[in-house]
């Protein structure tokens, strides 16, 4: 049992949920935030439990094999990485053992085809979309950058190693600009200044750029309609800015963006593609932010799906619908359900963009609205169903429900690979056997990996198979049961 503000030496021997290393002293665990699998480290008790503490790092005494210099000089304050002091390989590997391990030990299972992770030949650079927080310094200065982990003191921070290199310039240009016109930042103490945000997307295919300001009024103060214009103006001087946005958020709230945009420059949004299919992104939009490992990983689904052009296929929760469009060229009908009205809005609108016209989209839980749909579509056969869930995984019901319809394959794509591993379980016992599990990395320096499964139901042919061969064996009836 250690109390707080005890030092104690520890090697570090895994790698917790949110990135902090794992090591054990006497039998007690100790979470050290920065620390690395193999690291033996020096930390300082902060929070003491009974058989568990928290340790700040003092001092690497002798570095993991897989220690490397972080590329952002500010990993360690931002939290937004929290594996860039590990090797790329070596954090591959990690995560592919993570997703490996829990399906043995969460989901009991040990029969399936293991791919190698799907990582990125250059993991930086890599996010199409930065949201910076804007505020005074001590000194009074403008600064933007990220908020230090789970805390509202901002880092300044505007070349993040892994989001786009053009919004360094761009930050530059609105700080210069805010400066030159006395454009205050919001203060979330004193509720005044106007501009709390500023949200950048970048297609990655397209190379088109949208700037929007989030400020803290409902619409654009009239007083400073011109120093708008004149910093749109200056934006779109690079041919790839074709949008300049505006979003109002006058609310006391954690909450990034308001719920109503203006533009103020170019079009209301950007484009992007993901494989061959064309999306149209709003300052609201959701949309996959590493769209390099997002068309990777969806591919593997489409390949698991194994679709030949005849098949009826749900793909729940299908957001905007990026999963469905994918498969719509080569599926007869894809039927989305997805909770969020204004993701459903985004998918039938993707849709007429790229003239697919064999997807239905329904707004609603997917453990409602499928059941509802298979009750009153008695005849209608789904051979594949993709599920993506958020991290908590399938509800129960929905497995049921899967298992019910009878479809041939489930593909499961998981961004937790500990609920993935549960439901994998669940789907055994309905008679689902998991074949083959591809993981993908998806956010490279992150705790964070996209797993792809393959699930198929076990026909009763499979079992007669197995008849088989016990008979070849020439084992009696009376064994057999
Ligand atoms: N494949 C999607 C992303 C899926 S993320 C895409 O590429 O756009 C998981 C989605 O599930 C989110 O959009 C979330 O809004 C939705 N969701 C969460 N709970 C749900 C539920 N009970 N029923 C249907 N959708 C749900």
């Amino acid at each position: 049992m250690y109390k707080k503000d005890d030092v104690v030496t520890l090697t570090i021997d895994d790698i917790g949920v949110d990135g902090e290393g794992i090591g054990k002293i006497d039998g007690y665990t100790v979470f050290v935030k920065d620390a690395i699998i193999g690291d033996t480290v020096t930390a300082k008790i902060i929070k003491a439990k009974k058989n568990y503490g928290y340790g700040r790092l003092l001092e690497v005494i002798e570095p993991s094999k897989d220690r490397v210099n972080s590329v952002c000089p500010v990993a360690r304050q931002c939290g937004g990485c929290q594996l860039q002091q590990m090797s790329y390989e070596a954090q591959l590997e990690f995560k592919a053992n993570k997703v490996r391990k829990n399906i043995e030990r969460i989901g009991g299972l040990t029969d399936f085809e293991f791919f190698p992770i799907i990582g990125m030949d250059k993991p930086y650079n890599y996010r199409n979309k930065a949201q910076y927080p804007v505020g005074l310094d001590k000194n009074g200065e403008i600064v933007m950058g990220f908020y230090a982990g789970r805390t509202h003191s901002i880092i300044s921070c505007t070349d993040c190693a892994i989001g786009a290199r053009e919004n360094a310039h761009i930050l530059k240009m609105i700080r210069d600009w805010m400066s030159k016109y006395s454009i205050k930042p919001y203060n979330e103490v004193t509720k005044a200044g106007l501009i709390r945000h500023i949200l950048i997307r970048n297609g990655y295919h397209t190379k088109e750029i949208m700037v929007c300001f989030v400020i803290n009024a409902n619409k654009l103060p009239s007083k400073k309609e011109a120093a708008f214009r004149e910093i749109a103006g200056k934006l779109c001087e690079d041919k790839n800015v074709v949008s300049v946005m505006v979003n109002f958020n006058d609310e006391d709230t954690n909450v990034i963006l308001g719920r109503q945009c203006d533009c103020i420059s170019g079009k209301s949004y950007i484009e992007d593609y993901i494989g061959d299919i064309k999306f149209g992104i709003s300052p609201l939009s959701f949309f996959q932010v590493n769209p390099v490992q997002t068309e990777k990983l969806y591919k593997k689904a489409l390949e698991f799906a194994g679709l030949t052009g005849n098949e009826t296929v749900w793909d729940m929760y299908c957001g905007i619908g990026t999963i469905s469009l994918f498969l719509a060229k080569n599926a007869k009908k894809v039927y989305g359900v997805e909770i969020v009205p204004q993701a459903i809005e985004d998918a039938r609108n993707n849709a007429i963009l790229n003239n697919i016209t064999n997807t239905e989209f329904f707004v609603g839980k997917a453990e409602e609205v499928v059941p509802e749909f298979a009750s009153k579509n008695p005849d209608t056969r789904i051979d594949v169903v993709v599920v993506d869930p958020p991290r908590k995984g399938c509800d129960e019901t929905l497995l049921n429900t899967i298992a019910r319809m009878q479809s041939e394959r489930v593909v499961y794509v998981s961004c937790d690979s500990a609920t993935l591993a549960r439901d994998l379980k669940i789907m055994d016992g309905l008679g689902y056997k998991t074949v083959k599990v591809q993981p993908v990395d998806q956010f490279p320096h992150s705790v964070h990996v996209e797993t792809v499964v393959l699930l198929s139901q076990q026909k009763p042919d499979d079992y007669v198979e197995v008849e088989l061969e016990l008979d070849e064996l020439d084992v009696t009836s009376a064994e057999r049961r």
